[in-house]
């Protein structure tokens, strides 16, 4: 009897366990990043002349965009003890969840990628219930609904550039609010109090949208909303907004 193993012996154990090594092998990508297949890498040369010859590159994990692990550290799990809405009922994240959520802050301009959060917060329903997502700027807190999920891909896209423009006005100078205010067309009454002369901002007549005239940052973040979204809908409304919007934020449009 032979002590080498027989060649029907070896394809036995190679039909065992090929299944468990391809299973090995296949790539899972942690929340925030996705999967690059295998692919051919043609050769370049570099600047100072160097050539470097094709090659094949492995497949790999790579950030959903640059800077989404980030956002993936703020998805947090109930609710903080900071949130003023103590009856809405907060509940756990879906990777699933996470992976929407992601996917569309991909498709946001860099300047909204860039805000830096404390919390995103998962809860059933707004306080305010047709709500799909509420942000307590000072806390650097969001809170996305069911209703956010509910949406079509447009619309959460235009729910969360409206929301992280909320976060950017923070950093904003008040000059930048005031030339704002003025293209888009809200008055400024000058008015003697007692306290001397001030200067009043009243809403314009013609709103964007229907909450335009909260004050100046609603309407800012409405304005960013359509111009990232629908901007033939802010040419026509007003072009000279749009082309300020176009000025500070040019690579902005949803391609
Ligand atoms: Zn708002």
């Amino acid at each position: 009897m032979s002590l080498l193993p027989s060649f029907t012996s070896l394809f036995v154990i190679w039909v065992f366990l090929n299944p468990v090594i391809a299973f090995a092998q296949k790539l899972i990508c942690p929340v925030g990043e996705t999967q690059i297949e295998e692919h051919p890498k043609r050769a370049y040369a570099e600047k100072d002349g160097t050539f470097v010859r094709k090659s094949q590159v492995a497949e790999h994990c790579r950030e959903i965009f640059p800077g989404s692990k980030v956002w993936v550290s703020y998805f947090k799990n109930g609710v903080s003890e900071n949130w003023p809405q103590k009856n809405e009922t907060h509940k756990n994240w879906l990777a699933s969840e996470k992976k929407i959520i992601l996917t569309t802050v991909k498709e946001l301009p860099d300047q909204l990628k860039l805000i830096s959060l404390i919390r995103i917060s998962r809860a059933s329903v707004s306080k305010h219930k047709e709500n799909p997502a509420s942000s307590v700027v000072p806390l650097g807190e969001l809170t996305l609904y069911d209703l956010f999920f509910k949406a079509d891909n447009s619309t959460r896209f235009e729910i969360l550039a409206h929301e992280m423009t909320h976060f950017l006005i923070k950093d904003f100078k008040n000059k930048e609010l005031y030339d704002f205010s003025k293209i888009a067309g809200w008055g400024h009454v000058k008015k003697k109090g007692p306290g001397g002369e001030k200067v009043v901002i009243i809403a314009p007549r013609k709103l964007l949208l229907s909450d335009s005239n909260i004050d100046v940052e609603e309407d800012f973040a409405n304005h960013m909303q359509i111009y990232l979204a629908k901007p033939e809908i802010l040419k026509k409304f007003n072009i000279s907004t749009y082309e300020w919007f176009f000025k500070k934020f040019p690579m902005g449009q949803r391609k």
